[in-house]
This record gives structure tokens, C-alpha cells and sequence, in this order.
């Protein structure tokens, strides 16, 4: 039997789930998504299922089951089910869905951290990482940042200096995979139970680190296991995987940079580190572009602030506004759409 406490099952789920009117049936985590086709781990292993004609409809796609979602379903035949109802989301990862401008796709729910993942040279990048930063805290989801690679050159001071204005949001891991000692810090990190997304470009090392973070006795026995490449993991590629019966693992291959997809724009100032300059504007409705008395472009000019923070702040959050504003006029527009479809039905009702 599996035990779904190590994928994060707990108490709350458990009730959560009493309320479904399926609660008799079985419960499971999905750990892949194949367009129509679910895999849902549950305690009697691993099951491809499908959802039915009722969750699907009038849903839109952010809403269907995604990576990490607890279902419930019927199982049938030996490994087979059909979905029929999904516990209330948490924590969701999501990202503006490329080639929109409202639209908002979940990449993965119930996480608990997000690492972001950068390589100490050309990737590195400290605006991609703020950008990635505060969509991650919008869901309130604990960013990590992951300098990878820190076995070649870099000059640490130097990206100390860039991460500094950030820090009280995101601990700063320094990383190697060959270097076990820093792969430990970063497992220490994991809780029991809990879930960590990894996010990046490609090529920054998210896999290396997701293997490297499975491997204990590689870990420990370094040197020998790793050059005779013992234990090493197969080429069946799993996004999700369960770290030693403790942590779930999430990698995302295809998220190199998202579109912000924030609903409250308003909190970027928290975010980067710039809302005690914010709150001393002579006006409340400042907008900290021109106005006179305005305290952030006073700390710009006086050196407090660094333009390079401004500037990003800025772009994400007129990025922010482009989104929650079509967003909400999207909803708006959806629900006249409904009204129309109501009106219809009354007055066919009537007829
Ligand atoms: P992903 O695309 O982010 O999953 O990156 P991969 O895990 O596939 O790694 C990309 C390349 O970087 C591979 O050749 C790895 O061997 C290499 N790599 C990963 N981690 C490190 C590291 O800590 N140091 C060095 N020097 N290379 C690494
Ligand atoms: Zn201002």
C-alpha cells in the first residue's frame, strides 16, 4: 500500500474530502497530465484516468485538473478511473498562458515552495528571478532561489549585491551537483510531505538537482556511486517524483519565463522590497511616475533605491494591471454571456 501522507495527504484533505458527495470512492494525487488523460497516484498505486462529461463542462482550462490536484475517482479494470470530483485547490502555480492576454494556466497546485533555478553564469538573471518571485508569493507559495552550478567561476560578492534587495523574501541557495554538501542544505530545506516546483530555463540544471536530491546513498557514498553511475536515474522521465518518502518533486521543463498572470497589482511594492518608500508619497494615490513628493523616485535620486528595482518595478506592474484589467473585463463580459444564456431560457420556459 502507498502511503499518500508522504505525497501530502494530511486531515484537512481528509475532510475536505467528506464533503464531496463521492466521498466513498477512492482519492488520489494527479502526478501527470497527458491532455485527457490523468495519473493519479492513490493507495493502491498508480491509475490513468479520465474525468467525466460533468467536471468538464463549462470549465475553463486553468479550472480542469492539473499536476499535484487531489481527485477522487472510480477506480476500474486494474489500474483505470474516471474522475469524478476534485478536492478545492490551494496554492496554485499559475502562469499567463502564452499568446493571450487574460488567460491563466495552472501549472501545479498544493505547493508548497517554488525554487527557482538559475546557473551561476550567462542565466543567471536577477529580474527573470523577481519576475518569477512575485507571481510565486501572489499564491502564496515560499520562492526559493537556486544558484546552480556554483562550481565554476562566478563572483559571488557581486551576485550577493544583486539578490541583497530581495533576500527578506527569498533565501538564496548557493548550489552544485558536484557538490554534495550543498545538495544536502537544499534537502534539509524539504519538509516531510512537502511540495517544491522547480522553475527555470532550460539547461540550468532543475533534473540534475531533482536527481541529485532522490539519491541519498549517491549523496553520501559520492564519489564511488556517482563515477561508476550507480543508482543513477533511468530515462523514463517523471515530472513529479517522490523524494525518499519524504518531499514531492515537481520539475517543469517548459516554463523558461512567465507572463505574469496577478490579480492585485498593488502588492509589488511589498513584494520588492519598496513598499516603505510607497507608503511616504505626499498622496495616497501616488503612482510614483512624476508626482511631486513622490518618497520612491526621491530614493532613486538620492541612491537609496536602485533604478535598475524601479524600472522592474514598474514593468512588472504595468504588466499586472494589463492583466487583472482584461481579466476582469473578461469576467465581466463572461457573465453577461451567462445572463444572455439565462434570459434565454426563461424565455423559452415561457413559451
Ligand atoms: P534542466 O534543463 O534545467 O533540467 O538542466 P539539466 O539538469 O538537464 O542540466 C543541464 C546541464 O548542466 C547538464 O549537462 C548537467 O550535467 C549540467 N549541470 C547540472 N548541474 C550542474 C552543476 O551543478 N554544475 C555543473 N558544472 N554542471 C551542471
Ligand atoms: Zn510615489
Amino acid at each position: 500500500m502507498i502511503h499518500l501522507n508522504t505525497y501530502g495527504w494530511n486531515d484537512k484533505l481528509n475532510q475536505l474530502k467528506q464533503e464531496s458527495a463521492y466521498k466513498a470512492l477512492s482519492h488520489g494525487r494527479v502526478t501527470v497530465v497527458h491532455r485527457t488523460c490523468y495519473e493519479v497516484i492513490s493507495e493502491s498505486g498508480l491509475h490513468q484516468c479520465e474525468l467525466t462529461g460533468n467536471m468538464m463542462f463549462g470549465k475553463s482550462d486553468f479550472e480542469l485538473p492539473c499536476m499535484g490536484d487531489w481527485v477522487i475517482f472510480q477506480p476500474f479494470d486494474e489500474n483505470k478511473g474516471i474522475i469524478v470530483d476534485m478536492l478545492p485547490r490551494e496554492r496554485i502555480l499559475y502562469r499567463k498562458k502564452s499568446g493571450t492576454i487574460a488567460d491563466k494556466q495552472a501549472i501545479a497546485s498544493y505547493v508548497d515552495k517554488a525554487f527557482i533555478v538559475q546557473s551561476l553564469d550567462d542565466n543567471f538573471n536577477i529580474r527573470r528571478a523577481e519576475r518569477f518571485m512575485v507571481q510565486i508569493l501572489e499564491e502564496k507559495i515560499k520562492p526559493i532561489l537556486v544558484l546552480n552550478k556554483a562550481d565554476l567561476d562566478f563572483d559571488k560578492q557581486k551576485i550577493e549585491e544583486h539578490v541583497k534587495h530581495i533576500a527578506h523574501q527569498m533565501p538564496v541557495f548557493f548550489t552544485s551537483i558536484h557538490q554534495p554538501q550543498t545538495i544536502l542544505q537544499l534537502r534539509e530545506f524539504i519538509a516531510k510531505g512537502e511540495t517544491v516546483v522547480f522553475v527555470g530555463s532550460s539547461g540550468v540544471g532543475k533534473s540534475s538537482l531533482v536527481n541529485a536530491l532522490c539519491e541519498k546513498s549517491v549523496l553520501l557514498t559520492s564519489d564511488i556511486s556517482v563515477s561508476t553511475g550507480k543508482g543513477r536515474h533511468t530515462s523514463t522521465r517523471r515530472e513529479m517524483v517522490l523524494m525518499d518518502a519524504s518531499g514531492v518533486l515537481i520539475d517543469t521543463p517548459g516554463v523558461r519565463e512567465f507572463g505574469l498572470a496577478i490579480d492585485d497589482p498593488d502588492s509589488l511594492a511589498k513584494m520588492l522590497e519598496i513598499s516603505d518608500f510607497t507608503e511616504s508619497c505626499r498622496f495616497k494615490d501616488c503612482e510614483h511616475i512624476n508626482e511631486p513628493g513622490c518618497a520612491v523616485l526621491e530614493a532613486v535620486n538620492c541612491g537609496i533605491l536602485d533604478p535598475k528595482v524601479y524600472e522592474s518595478y514598474l514593468k512588472l506592474r504595468k504588466e499586472a494591471w494589463h492583466f487583472s484589467t482584461s481579466e476582469h473585463e473578461k469576467r465581466k463580459r463572461d457573465k453577461s454571456f451567462s445572463k444572455l444564456v439565462d434570459e434565454v431560457k426563461k424565455r423559452k420556459a415561457n413559451l
